[in-house]
């Protein structure tokens, strides 16, 4: 098909929107009507609008001349209504009038059901959208683009006992003779189609809580009010945060956020109405763990942050999604940074920079924005790419030209595009504006062209010399790679005396000579914001790796985490990989659990590759590394200690618990857990996670039976996550096919795919879950949501454990002939990074 085919009319502009849904929660249907105030540029007698799945029942266009029926025919594979008239009508102002019927469907997108239990044990059913990308189009007819913006003015007709959202606030609820609830909301700002909402059903609103002037709540299942107190906080901190850090108030006249029992992504930015998985909302914050917390606020950042950077100014097609998202992304770090420093957000921000280099490291990498012609060609954008990539991208570029500066450029881009929209070059154009730096041709390279370089340091006489090549796990360069060529790259570095002085280099070349070498050894990537790795000769990482204390947390986190990807590309061996590991151990303690979570990665790589014959030998080299870290943190929280420390400590007893078979730590894990299952204690929120994982490693059918009940009938949705998690975990056969199975039937579609890919991560359970996916795919497709799809098949990426280095054609075979229903370059990616850990795990095996 062609993307004219697809494409709306460029001569009929939408203004204003009266939309009018009555849902029907028993039947899963919803009937509505529809006005559409629009502006032709020129004269027409046919109206090309989106609908899919709707039935159209009547249409009428009026003018000035008067009302005329239209001849109504479906355009299916285009997801398009023809409205066709029996004459033309001129240029100017008309109106498109709309009676319709549709379905609630189950498939988490558009308009569709999602259930609970209550109190009683009864299913009871709410009715809520997901819109983003192109699914407004289910709900009601529409001019389906995100530069079609126009307003919205809603109203929804409910059973009288129900709770009814949309964007705008609630300005009157009558009764009709109907019995039946009529709701009239405010109209919104001009908005893209996708950002519309409307939720119904049984559910509650917290009291409101005002913020420069905006009343802020959450909408819940009903008994949850309690448990809404922490979103609250972090939701009021961002709309102070980014009001003052845009210098423009927030741009709606309510914040509702509202959680979803079944939600296929994270949460989404409809303004006014920000809708969320429950576990990214929900929480008792006094039993929940830091990162736990941290995630939550993240999640709360970033939608608020879009309220401004994409709801008030939108991109102009799909292909600007990822800055919508990469720009969230990056504030979302600053706006939680400032929530609460000791987190050191942008700390654990370098382990999502190093996940998306990961991907980013594949020959089957893809440019952070590339052509999008069809809508459907933009869901491939919402990825670790668009996210984490594009985020550390911003934030490079940010650390580049200053925050502030930074911060003026976005605020005068905003000013100048809102209620409107605009492209990626808008935002480098205003801030060389603000700047005055090369922000475009730099960003170029990062931004059209997939990859990035490993920047090498050394000495070649009296010269510190660096040199930049393109990194990849799989050497060399195959047709059809997306890696590119040369970057240019913001270079920081620094000597490891006691100065605090930070120079800077813009390397664009492929070598340039830095500074004169010292005495004193130089580190680069310096802070450690900078989106590349780094390589030292060997003459330098000697001089390094004594002077490991004078590193700050973040450089020291790049030094761990650039050795372990040079293992994986088979750069350095796993020895030297340990050497940095060991002077962590040896010259800290370093409490710090970015760094140990690289070292107890490693491990668990190397465990998993070499399989139980070489299992002591890593349990040897994991316990020397961890107990003495233990020692110092001891298994119980001090008063005072920071919250993360307790992240460290939970990283310890799960190493000690797992890799090393620790009996004291496994004993301490045990009799924790018989006391939640006696009810005598309550697990400590930091460990739970750790401590479920050792159960689940070593555990039985009486635990797995306690672990189930709890998943069941957990104390709020964060727990139901912990239980979950620790369902997927066991190493039984039997067990590890029950939960599987779950998944087909019990576990919620929107966890179940993540459930799976987990599974699929497991040393014991991999090549069980690969068997249930290969038998059961159609399945497993037919229930889970699209988009989840490719996540669930992820997990097969690191499937590599000795069985399966025996069993790789399967695997092979099944990921060049699924069928997935994102387009992109997701499942090349799998084949890619399955390879490249096929090859890390014989190497590992025939190295140690
Ligand atoms: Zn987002």
């Amino acid at each position: 098909m062609t993307t004219e085919n697809y494409r709306l009319s460029k001569t009929i502009h939408p203004l204003h929107y009266k939309l009018h849904i009555a849902p029907n929660l028993k039947d899963a249907t919803f009937r509505g009507s529809l006005e559409i105030k629009c502006e032709a540029a020129e004269a027409f007698s046919s109206i090309r609008i989106n609908a899919i799945e709707l039935v159209i029942e009547t249409a009428t266009i009026t003018d000035p001349s008067g009302t005329y029926n239209a001849n109504i025919t479906y355009d299916t594979e285009n997801e398009m209504a023809n409205l066709d008239l029996e004459q033309e009508l001129p240029s100017g102002a008309f109106a498109i009038a709309m009676n319709f019927t549709g379905i609630l469907n189950d498939r988490l997108a558009g308009f569709y059901k999602s259930t609970y239990r209550n109190d009683e044990d009864q299913i009871v059913e709410i009715a809520t959208t997901q819109f983003e990308a192109t699914d407004a189009r289910r709900a009601f007819p529409c001019f389906d683009e995100p530069e079609m913006k126009a307003i919205f003015e809603i109203s929804l007709e409910v059973e009288p006992e129900h709770i009814a959202i949309s964007n705008g606030a609630e300005v009157s609820s009558v009764m009709l003779a109907s019995g039946k609830k009529l709701v009239n909301f405010e109209p919104t700002i001009p908005i893209s189609s996708y950002l519309v909402a409307f939720v119904v059903g049984p559910l509650e609103a917290t009291t409101p809580r005002e913020v420069r002037g905006i009343p802020i709540r959450i909408i819940h299942r009903p008994g949850w009010s309690h448990l809404t107190t922490f979103a609250v906080e972090a939701a009021a901190h961002a709309v102070e945060f980014f009001s003052d850090f845009f210098g423009i108030a927030y741009p709606a006249s309510k914040l509702d956020l509202i959680a979803i029992p079944d939600f296929a992504f994270g949460a989404m930015e409809n303004i006014g109405a920000v809708t969320f998985r429950e576990s990214l909302l929900i929480v008792d914050s006094a039993n929940a763990s830091q990162p736990e917390k941290e995630r939550i606020v993240d999640v709360i950042s970033h939608e608020i942050a879009h309220m401004w950077f994409g709801d008030l100014v939108t991109m102009k097609w799909w292909n600007g999604i990822w800055l919508n998202e990469a720009f969230a992304t990056y504030m979302e770090t600053l706006c939680t940074d400032h929530f609460d420093p000791a987190w050191k957000k942008w700390n654990t921000f370098g382990i999502y920079r190093s996940t998306a280099q990961t991907t980013d490291s594949l020959h089957a990498t893809r440019p952070i924005e590339y052509p999008v012609a069809h809508p459907s060609d933009c869901q491939g954008m919402f990825d670790i790419l668009t996210y984490e990539k594009g985020g550390s991208v911003l934030r490079m570029l940010e650390r580049y030209l200053g925050t502030e500066p930074t911060r003026a450029g976005v605020s005068s881009y905003l000013r100048k595009y809102s209620y409107a929209n605009a492209e990626t070059t808008d935002l480098w154009d205003a801030l060389e504006e603000s700047t005055h730096a090369p922000v475009r041709s730099l960003m170029d390279s990062w931004v059209f062209q997939g990859g990035f370089p490993l920047v090498t340091l050394k000495k070649e006489g009296t010269d510190l010399i660096v040199e930049q090549e393109p990194f990849s796990f799989i050497p060399g360069k195959p047709e059809g790679s997306a890696i590119g060529e040369i970057w240019s790259v913001p270079l920081t570095f620094r000597n490891l005396d006691d100065s605090d002085e930070l120079n800077t280099y813009l390397l664009d070349t492929t070598r340039a000579k830095i500074a004169d070498s010292s005495s004193v050894p130089t580190i680069i990537n310096a802070k450690g914001d900078g989106y590349y790795r780094v390589a030292y000769s060997q003459e330098l990482i000697q001089e390094i790796i004594p002077q490991i204390h004078k590193l700050e947390e973040l450089e020291r986190f790049n030094l761990i985490s650039d050795s372990w990807a040079q293992v994986v590309a088979a750069k350095i061996d796993y020895l030297g990989f340990l050497d940095v590991a060991n002077a962590l151990g040896g010259q800290g303690p370093f409490l710090e659990s970015p760094v140990w979570a690289v070292v107890a990665q490693g491990l668990e790589v190397a465990s998993k590759a070499l399989g139980s014959e070489k299992s002591e030998w890593i349990g040897d080299i994991a316990g020397a590394l961890f107990r003495p870290l233990l020692q110092v943190l001891g298994f119980n929280p001090a008063d005072d200690e920071p919250e993360t420390t307790g992240v460290l400590r939970s990283q310890i007893i799960s190493v000690l618990g797992t890799l090393v078979k620790d009996p004291e730590v496994i004993e301490f894990a045990q009799s924790t857990f018989r006391s939640e299952m006696s009810g005598e204690a309550t697990m400590e929120p930091s460990l739970a996670q750790s401590i479920l994982r050792i159960i689940a490693a070593n555990g039985d059918e009486a635990d797995y039976a306690f672990v189930l009940d709890k998943y069941r009938h957990p104390s709020d949705p964060i727990e139901e996550q912990r239980y979950l998690s620790a369902l997927s975990e066991f190493t039984e056969l039997p067990l590890i096919e029950r939960t599987l199975g779950m998944s087909l039937s019990e576990i919620r579609s929107q966890d179940a795919p993540f459930t799976i890919s987990k599974m699929l991560a497991g040393a014991t359970s991999g090549p069980i879950a690969f068997d249930f996916v290969a038998n059961n795919y159609e399945a497993l497709a037919s229930r889970f949501p699209e988009s989840t799809i490719s996540r669930m098949i992820e997990g097969m990426a690191v499937l590599y454990s000795p069985e399966i280095s025996n069993r790789a054609n399967e695997v092979r075979n099944f990921l060049a002939n699924v069928r997935i229903p994102e387009t992109g370059k997701k499942l090349l990616q799998i084949r890619e990074r399955f390879e490249a850990n096929l090859a890390l795990s014989n190497r590992l095996r025939s190295q140690l």
